[in-house]
């Protein structure tokens, strides 16, 4: 399919109770392709009553679909993962068109967002329970599982479809209803995945999904109404606190993956060839624009000039363009917000004494009068003050600060708020298990530059967030513990 058609193709209205819906008065809002600024399409704007009829059919809808047996629910998944795979390569343009990513990225991404699918499509037919005899002998713990109950799912736009289906994949393998709303920028992606899951039968209003313009006006009052049990989001961290606050008044379960700042450590002993692959993993990724970005990379004083030579004529033959093009490794920013705060980071690192090694604004020769591009760009010597070193680059930059001592590099790696991701390489184990087990993540890529497998559990410690995705734990997240207590002698 060509571009006009995969976008004409995809539905654009609500998706509530089984049924596409307009949005109340018809009301619309536009979805933007990042690498030209043009309008691709509008999709229904949903208002608070929009937002509360989902919520409604999925509250209805919850007894029956906590009834589905597990092996009904594994198919489910399993069909939904066998159409998300034959289907890759449109919707791999969708999320292109909508987000800007390269389009060998967005099939990687539809791959992986499938795998969700996959895995929890085992995890249904696993859940497991307890039968305990009490310490005095006295009585029997019947120990079960039950679906938590209606679901508030919330995603962001760096990755449209597979934050989606790590939320989707474990809460319909619990037997939880859920209304799920993508970030605005991205709505596409999960409009087609709704589609997916009605062919692959799902119940009706087991899935709804809203896209809006007003994200907080829709979502609070259903935060608060108290007919939802529980809360996912993935997003920022300044968004997931408003949310935890939200939640606490009708004490919702809540699991939140915010916001990242991971530090990229390369020690004196580490491969260099492999230190610099990494890095261009961990940081190019998504154009840098992902939670576990390499943000801060740390290299050994006594190799940094090598390594940042290499990882610079590595970042500088990478090619800009639009995602859709042949050859093309970075697309543009998701907007003109994501742009301008990467170029005003990348000014105060180089008015702190930082310099460029490669990219940079006039890197690009021009100033592109569409799109929201910028060059990927490194940068050596960057100062602990400078302000990217606080907070999320969102961009493809990557800032090196050396270091001298594996103490010192270890407290400069904790010494921030957040607590996703690290990266170590080295060669040396001990020093390997020693740092790995002294940073404060919920993840540590050792020789590595990639952490995320939906087998695995994903997710952060500290203002990362809380509870994790995906692995054996994913589903627990969508689970209540119920123990019944059986008497058997008085
Ligand atoms: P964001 O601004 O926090 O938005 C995330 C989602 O929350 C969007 O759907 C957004 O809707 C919605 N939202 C915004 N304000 C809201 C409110 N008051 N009430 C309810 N919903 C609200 O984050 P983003 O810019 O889309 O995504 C980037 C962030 O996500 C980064 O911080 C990144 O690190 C984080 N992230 C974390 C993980 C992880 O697994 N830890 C993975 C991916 C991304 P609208 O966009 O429609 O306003």
């Amino acid at each position: 399919m060509d571009e006009s058609t995969v976008v004409r193709a995809v539905e654009k209205r609500l998706f509530i109770d089984g049924k596409w819906t307009d949005a109340t008065g018809g009301a619309t809002f536009d979805v933007v392709d990042p690498s030209t600024g043009a309008v691709l399409c509008a999709v229904a704007d949903a208002s608070p009553a929009d937002g509360r009829a989902a919520l409604d059919a999925a509250v209805a809808a919850q007894a029956d679909f906590a009834r589905t047996s597990p092996r009904e629910r594994s198919d489910l998944l399993m069909t939904a993962y066998r159409l998300l795979t034959e289907r890759v390569d449109e919707l791999a343009l969708l999320m292109t068109l909508e987000m800007g990513k390269p389009l060998a990225e967005a099939r990687g991404e539809i791959a992986y967002a499938a795998e969700f699918f996959r895995h929890f499509s085992g995890e249904a037919l696993r859940i497991d329970g307890g039968y305990q005899t009490a310490p005095a002998g006295n009585a029997r713990f019947l120990i079960t599982k039950q679906p938590v109950g209606p679901c508030l799912l919330i995603t962001p736009w760096n990755f449209p479809m597979a934050m989606g289906t790590r939320k989707l994949g474990p809460a319909i393998a619990a037997g939880c209803t859920s209304v799920i709303k993508p970030a605005h920028q991205t709505p596409l992606s999960m409009l087609a995945l709704m589609e997916i899951l009605a062919e692959a039968g799902l119940p009706a209003g087991a899935v709804n999904c809203v896209t809006a313009m007003d994200a907080g006006g829709v979502m609070e009052p259903l935060i608060r109404s108290g007919l939802a049990r529980k809360l996912s989001f993935t997003g920022s961290t300044k968004v997931g606190r408003i949310l935890l606050e939200q939640c606490a008044e009708k004490v919702l379960r809540t699991s939140l993956e915010l916001g990242g700042n991971a530090p990229f450590i390369v020690f004196e002993d580490a491969d260099l060839d492999e230190a610099v692959t990494g890095a261009i993993a961990a940081k190019m990724r998504n154009m840098g624009e992902a939670c576990t970005a390499a943000n801060r990379i740390f290299v050994h004083s006594s190799v940094i000039d090598d390594f940042g030579r290499r990882l610079a004529e590595r970042m500088g033959a990478l090619r800009v363009g639009r995602g859709t093009e042949e050859g093309v490794n970075v697309g543009p920013l998701i907007d003109a917000a994501g742009l301008e705060k990467v170029r005003s980071l990348v000014a105060d690192a180089v008015d702190r004494g930082a310099t460029v090694l490669t990219g940079g604004e006039v890197a690009m020769g021009r100033e592109r009068d569409t799109g929201f591009f910028y060059p990927p760009t490194v940068l050596t010597g960057v100062p602990r003050e400078a302000a990217m070193a606080d907070q999320e680059i969102f961009g493809p930059v990557a800032p090196l600060t050396p270091f001298e001592t594996e103490d010192e590099v270890v407290r400069a790696a904790n010494d921030t708020e957040y607590g996703l991701v690290a990266y170590v390489f080295t060669n040396d184990l001990r020093r390997a298990l020693r740092v790995a087990e002294s940073i404060e993540t919920g993840m540590v890529g050792l020789n590595q530059g990639v952490v995320s497998n939906p087998a695995a559990p994903f997710g952060g410690v500290k203002q990362s967030g809380l509870g994790r995705e995906g692995g054996s734990v994913g589903i627990e997240e969508f689970l209540e513990t119920k123990y019944i207590g059986i008497a058997v002698s008085s």
